[in-house]
């Protein structure tokens, strides 16, 4: 490879270098944070927030219809991701979901299991393994294809009871979205206390240290959470206020992901109103996300999507024959199904860095497992 002498001697001024960067980033780190030990450029906390839906023309959707500076603006690290299943350029949520939770491509309605159907390991059981709390926040029901793909392993995505019982059974230590039908046991058995789950079906409150168990969830609709068009008000960022709290309450890391589940379903709608009311909803839980992982210091926060969908744009009205209206913004679609669009992918704290990019979205689980397992 090298002559030994000269390996030796750039060996060694690359440990002395390393050593000096070392007392000089200790020295000047900011006395805040949770009391955590992180190793330099290596996150204690993982927060994964997934747009569904949400392609760059969604992202830009705050630079026109929010009246202050878009929270997206705060990351530095930015990327694309490729969203193709293993069967179809076009994917779905669950195999999409699968690949950022797993690392592999699978078909388009598989939940936590490979091309073969079997189940593969995921981050929250791999972190689980190494002592992180968990948790999974949705606007859908939380046993809809985002948040399944985190804890459930079913050949398809519509088997919204078994993934259900996938939840109660798994490692998530908190859990918020709607579904509640899905956990009804009709034999009179309460699933979630033989679980040690704590639910409330009432409303997101904080969770006080004394009436927490281990687990603790919110299950706040039969199926769907409301849209914002029909008074869903804050649920998504003061869940995931809630959870950074509860979670943040162990020693050690943890691993959440936050959905913003309609963006997708306004797509599929063509539905501009109902997809401007949910991506600002979604930039209002980035930014209450952001605030945290600023405070503490030693958090990584992901924004990405699982696909686009609708082929959104943001076009200008008129028509460029007859005329173009430079001054009026018409949002646009293109399709009522998902795109095979590139996603955005921003992100913020220790590591983020690694996010930078154009890659393929399995790329994402790797990225974050390697933060979460690299010694
Ligand atoms: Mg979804
Ligand atoms: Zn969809």
């Amino acid at each position: 490879m090298r002559s030994g002498e000269h390996y030796k001697i750039k060996h060694m001024t690359r440990i002395q270098f390393m050593f000096l960067t070392l007392l000089l980033v200790a020295g000047c780190m900011p006395a805040t944070g949770t009391g955590h030990d992180s190793l330099p450029g290596r996150p204690v906390n993982i927060i994964l927030m997934i747009g569904d839906g949400m392609g760059v023309s969604h992202l830009s959707v705050p630079y026109y219809y929010l009246d202050r500076e878009p929270v997206f603006n705060r990351f530095r690290s930015i990327g694309l991701a490729g969203t193709s299943s293993a069967t179809h350029p076009v994917t779905q949520s669950s195999a999409a979901a699968t690949a950022f939770s797993t690392g592999v491509k699978t078909y388009n309605a598989a939940v936590g299991v490979g091309p073969d159907s079997l189940a593969r390991k995921n981050i929250v059981e791999i972190a689980s393994a190494r002592g992180y709390q968990t948790g999974v926040i949705s606007t859908s029901s939380i046993t809809d294809a985002t948040p399944a793909g985190f804890y459930a392993h079913v050949p398809d995505r519509h088997m919204q009871r078994e993934i259900a019982l996938d939840l109660i059974e798994s490692e998530i230590d908190f859990f918020a979205g709607g579904g509640l039908k899905y956990f009804i046991d009709t034999t009179g058995r309460d699933l979630f206390r033989e679980h040690g789950v704590t639910v409330n079906f009432a409303k997101l409150q904080k969770i006080e240290p004394q009436e927490a168990s281990r687990r603790y969830g919110f299950l706040l609709a039969m199926d769907r959470m409301p849209a914002m068009l029909e008074g869903r008000g804050d649920f998504l960022e003061d869940a995931s206020g809630i959870a950074t709290d509860f979670l943040s309450r162990s020693d050690s890391g943890f691993f959440l992901m936050v959905e913003g589940s309609q963006i997708d379903w306004a797509g599929h709608g063509n539905n501009a109103d109902y997809l401007i009311s949910e991506m600002i909803d979604f930039e209002n839980a980035v930014k209450r996300v952001l605030e945290f992982a600023e405070r503490d210091g030693n958090t990584l926060v992901i924004v990405t999507a699982d696909h686009e969908t609708g082929g959104f744009t943001l076009a200008a009205a008129g028509d460029y024959q007859t005329g173009t209206d430079y001054g009026t913004i018409v949002p646009t679609f293109s399709t009522t199904n998902h795109s095979a669009s590139l996603v955005p992918v921003l992100a913020f704290g220790p590591g983020a860095e690694h996010f930078a990019g154009i890659y393929e979205n399995i790329e994402l689980f790797n990225k974050m497992v390697a933060l979460i397992t690299s010694p």
